[in-house]
């Protein structure tokens, strides 16, 4: 592991990458253009998953066995990009699977740069260096690096010795060739509070532009149901966790009011439809943890009927959910019509983020 240790979070050209202002500018005319077409439902982000193929087999992980009898299935381009196109939201976060194991990644990532949708790319990091060979940095896309901890912790949660260390050090290289790169980490009942304070502070010190939190959603694949944290103990983990002692040179991408939802200071109902995920089998009905069926279009995600039956004290599947894409996306939505929460984002320079990243 090559870690600078300079402390500075300064890459080699001696800034810390920033997330655009053009992103902030772009979704809040994106928002204003939607609202005023009177549209009530409408995607903030893309989820694109281009292949469910994984070179990891992490315990936490629903999508590798949820879709095993097509793991060999890749996207074709024109498939992904069309995806996208149809949707719409100015965001795009492509995850799998392991996206940079797709053969035509860089072709998909390059055009949606090309056509600047600001494309958020989560990987675990291991063929990152040979991927940026064929992607260029650009303000339109972030690296977001899969982290769940420290070394022992980490590797333990994806279930392979050495992957932190390849991890960070990837982190490191992308930092270096210059692109914008963020980490994400998945909260579990056996999650270490100072472990991954500790590892918050180290990813900040390397110079990305944040750290992203959600706890995992239960999906009922995952091989140990045990290790998802109920509602109430997400509130208690969270609170400890951002906590100002604990979180002291940590820099979370989250946005405030996400971060106070998930220490159970706010609530929120679920709006999951702003973030459709396309997959390998069509795009997911009702939403990125749950595909009760895969559908053709998109515009079939939005019918307020789904909604009637989906969403916090509607399911028993939703009990436990506090994931990005349903409830970091509603605190966008009901800041539009709160202009002090509305303040809130934007004095923190976040009320682009509706949710972008998987878990
Ligand atoms: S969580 Fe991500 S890295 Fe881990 S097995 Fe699933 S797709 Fe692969
Ligand atoms: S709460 Fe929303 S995002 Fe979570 S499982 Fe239910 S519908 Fe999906």
């Amino acid at each position: 592991m090559t870690v600078k240790e300079n402390g500075t979070g300064e890459n080699r050209n001696g800034k810390r990458a920033k997330r655009p202002l053009e992103l902030s500018t772009r979704l809040a005319g994106y928002i204003l253009k939607k609202k005023l077409k009177g549209r009530g439902k409408f995607p903030l982000v893309t989820m694109l998953e281009p292949l469910e193929m994984c070179n990891l087999a992490c315990i936490g992980c629903g999508r590798i066995r949820e879709y095993k009898p097509v793991l060999d299935k890749m996207m074709p381009v024109d498939e992904a990009l069309a995806a996208v196109r149809e949707s719409g939201a100015p965001i795009v976060s492509i995850a799998g699977g392991e996206p940079t194991i797709h053969p035509r990644i860089d072709e998909i990532i390059n055009t949606l740069i090309e056509e600047k949708y600001f494309v958020y790319c989560c990987t675990n990091g291991l063929l990152l260096e040979r991927i940026m060979d064929k992607i260029p940095p650009s303000k339109y896309l972030c690296w977001v690096v899969h982290l769940d901890g420290m070394e022992e912790k980490h590797d333990e949660s994806v279930d392979r010795e050495g992957v932190f260390t390849k991890a960070v050090d990837a982190i490191q290289s992308a930092l270096d060739h210059g692109y914008r790169v963020c980490t994400n980490s998945t909260v579990f009942r056996t999650s270490d509070i100072a472990d991954l304070s500790e590892m918050f502070r180290m990813v900040a010190d390397m110079g990305v532009e944040g750290s992203m939190i959600s706890p995992g959603f239960d999906f009922e694949d995952a091989p140990d149901q045990d290790m998802f944290l109920t509602r109430n103990e997400s509130h208690s983990l969270f609170q400890q966790l951002l906590d100002p002692e604990n979180s002291e040179g940590a820099i979370f991408y989250n946005n405030p009011l996400y971060l106070n939802f998930l220490k159970g200071e706010r609530e929120y109902q679920c709006t999951a439809w702003s973030n459709p995920t396309y997959t390998v089998m069509g795009w997911r009905k009702p939403c990125y943890p749950l595909a009760d069926e895969h559908v053709e279009h998109v515009k079939e995600l939005f019918d307020q009927d789904i909604w009637d039956k989906y969403g916090v004290g509607k399911n028993p599947r939703c009990g436990n959910c506090m994931m990005h894409c349903g409830f970091e996306s509603a605190t966008i939505f009901t800041a539009v019509k709160t202009p002090k929460d509305w303040v809130t984002l934007i004095k923190a320079g976040s009320a682009h983020k509706g949710g972008i990243t998987a878990a």
